[in-house]
């Protein structure tokens, strides 16, 4: 099991219950004031200026935020922004926020490194640090909320570093607190996963409406096995059973991404494999291309490449959508962080052959 009340790193690991331990020796008004503060203006506890001094200086000697800028890239157009953060300790994630004309989404990092090792991902290059804790995942929440105000921040993706259900009892914990103490709605939060089956069953189990995205991006075992090693062990029946599970207990479709690389995944033999695959498990597809990374040699698939493999998708009766290339520009260290997962859907003109 995970601990996930290990000590505090971040003002934003304790809860309710905890913080009122804290102030155990305030008015009990305090509670509610700094809750509040944290909660409803997105402050650290040390900038609430209507607390006593004393008291602010007390939080910022032994409850600092967690995240501590790095970098920060934004597009030309102001749409995309990039932060890095430097978290207690010294390792180091990113998280990303997208604004679309009637959303703004922030995609999340849920560990620093990961431990699956595919080989095309920047992150799993670089390989695994440690798990984010509670208040780390949702301070990246809070920060991606003041930036983009007057926007409202309305969709969280788990899309960042790390596999959040390497991170499990943490990600859902942050989850909870996301959509009960910031008011996001279940169905505007994504969990991706690499496929690791048995949480997906629980994840369909939890009771919510909470998205689940699957990094397919293959569908048969052998190529999968390649790209994605995991799935040696959560081979692609079992993650075709786990999504219809998903389905069947919360209504919602599974997503399939599909990180489209040339002459690798993008054939037509491919295709035809994912037909089947998505429509067993009643899956919708997202296909996104290739963001080269420095450890992997292969290109991602051309835009035209793209669209005939949509279309083939397509006349199977598959639902897919292209992913728009977001914030590449800004992106060149990290292959995982262009996740931009709100798509516009394809329109297909259907070519006769
Ligand atoms: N570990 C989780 C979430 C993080 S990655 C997962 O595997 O789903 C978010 C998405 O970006 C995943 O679909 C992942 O496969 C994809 N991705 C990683 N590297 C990429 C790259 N170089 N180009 C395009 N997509 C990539």
């Amino acid at each position: 099991m995970t601990d996930v009340a290990s000590p505090p790193v971040s003002p934003w690991d304790l809860d309710r219950e905890a913080l009122g331990q804290l102030l155990s020796d305030h008015p009990k008004y305090r509670v509610d004031q700094v809750w509040k503060g944290m909660h409803e203006q997105g402050l650290a506890p040390s900038e609430i200026s209507t607390l006593p001094k004393a008291l602010r200086e007390e939080f910022a000697q032994s409850m600092a935020p967690a995240l501590t800028p790095a970098a920060r890239q934004e597009t030309a157009d102001g749409m995309t922004v990039k932060r890095l953060w430097e978290l207690p300790g010294g390792a180091r994630v990113e998280s990303v926020l997208m604004h679309y004309p009637h959303r703004s989404t922030v995609c999340i990092s849920s560990q620093a490194g990961c431990a699956m090792a595919c080989g095309f991902c920047a992150t799993g290059q670089a390989g695994f640090e440690r798990h984010l804790s509670v208040g780390e995942i949702l301070e990246q929440v809070i920060v991606a909320r003041n930036e983009a105000a007057p926007r409202r921040l309305s969709n969280i993706v788990f899309m960042g570093m790390g596999e959040p259900f390497a991170n499990y009892d943490r990600v859902m914990a942050a989850t909870r607190r996301i959509i009960d103490d910031l008011g996001i709605g279940q169905r505007k939060i994504t969990v991706s996963t690499v496929g690791m089956v048995p949480q997906m069953r629980r994840f369909a189990d939890e009771g919510l409406q909470v998205g689940l995205a699957v990094s397919l991006h293959a569908a048969n075992n052998e190529l999968r096995t390649e790209l994605v090693p995991i799935n040696k062990r959560n081979p692609i029946e079992d993650i075709v059973d786990a999504s219809r599970q998903y389905r069947e207990n919360t209504g919602r479709r599974v997503s399939f991404e599909w990180a489209m690389i040339d002459g690798t995944n993008d054939r037509d033999s491919d295709a035809r494999e994912l037909v089947s695959v998505a429509k067993a498990a009643r899956a919708h597809v997202n296909l996104i291309p290739l963001n080269p990374t420095p450890g992997w040699p292969t290109v991602g698939s051309t835009p035209e490449r793209i669209r005939q493999f949509a279309a083939l998708l397509e006349a199977g009766g598959v639902n897919v959508t292209v992913r728009a290339n977001r914030g590449t520009d800004i992106d060149a260290a990290c292959g995982q962080l262009r996740a931009n997962h709100e798509a516009k859907p394809v329109t297909l003109r259907r070519k006769r052959s």
